[in-house]
């Protein structure tokens, strides 16, 4: 049935989320995601608990991008690996679960954070709007882990922390240095091991950052969500 499913892909592209023409809230457009077959919430997995930071104050821009939304969507691609490394934590760590600060960011949410950061200190530190960001097609998760009373793990940064402490590929040095306990690292690696045993892909300079394909394949093979 190629007249169908093509039918549906035009559909699909044309959906709120994917539309470049309207000018959609970050709002409307998570709302819009969690309409869309291609998209899954992944918010009620057991062993999840969700912090969207961009949908409250509680972030370095002190702004909620998000109006409040607190939903964690992946494309179905990534929510697949996703509900994978949640059966590794569970199987390994009983006792913990994945704490989620980002995922699906529509491009809307990525052009008001360039706005609010552009010539300061911190623009370095975010995507230009230009390049654009894997979170903004379902495809990237950001994410730390909690105890059992919802407590978050001490990764030696929090989310966000813009200084080379979070970043993966100094660890050994940091750790060496003192600047990172063997508690922050092994905490780290508990939920590396988790992720990338489902797939993942860590960047080196955030420890909380994910990736569920590499970011050419993405860019070249799935929608944006505007
Ligand atoms: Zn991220």
């Amino acid at each position: 049935m190629a007249g169908s499913d093509s039918l549906v892909a035009e559909h699909h592209t044309e959906g709120l989320c994917y539309s470049s023409s309207m000018p959609n809230s970050p709002r409307e457009a998570l709302e819009a995601a969690l309409r869309d077959p291609q998209m899954v919430d992944v918010s009620t997995i057991a062993n999840v608990k969700v912090d969207l930071r961009y949908g409250s104050k509680q972030n370095l821009l002190g702004r909620d991008i998000y109006g409040g939304f607190q939903r964690a969507l992946l494309h179905k691609i990534a929510a697949g690996k996703f509900v994978i490394a949640a059966r590794l934590l569970a199987e390994s760590r009983f006792d913990l679960k994945f704490l989620i600060f980002d995922s699906l960011r529509p491009h809307s949410a990525q052009i008001e954070f360039w706005n609010l950061v552009k010539g300061t200190p911190q623009q370095p530190f975010f995507a230009d709007p230009a390049t654009g960001s894997l979170h903004s097609y379902g495809f990237a998760i950001d994410l730390g882990l909690a105890d059992s009373t919802g407590r978050e793990l001490d990764m030696g940064t929090g989310f966000d922390d813009l200084t080379e402490l979070a970043g993966p590929r100094s660890e050994d040095e940091f750790l060496a240095s003192g600047k990172l306990s063997p508690l922050q690292v092994s905490n780290r690696k508990i939920l590396r091991a988790v992720m990338e045993g489902a797939g993942f892909l860590q960047l080196p300079h955030e420890w909380w950052h994910y990736d569920a394909l590499p970011a050419a394949e993405v860019r070249a093979g799935y929608p944006r969500c505007e």
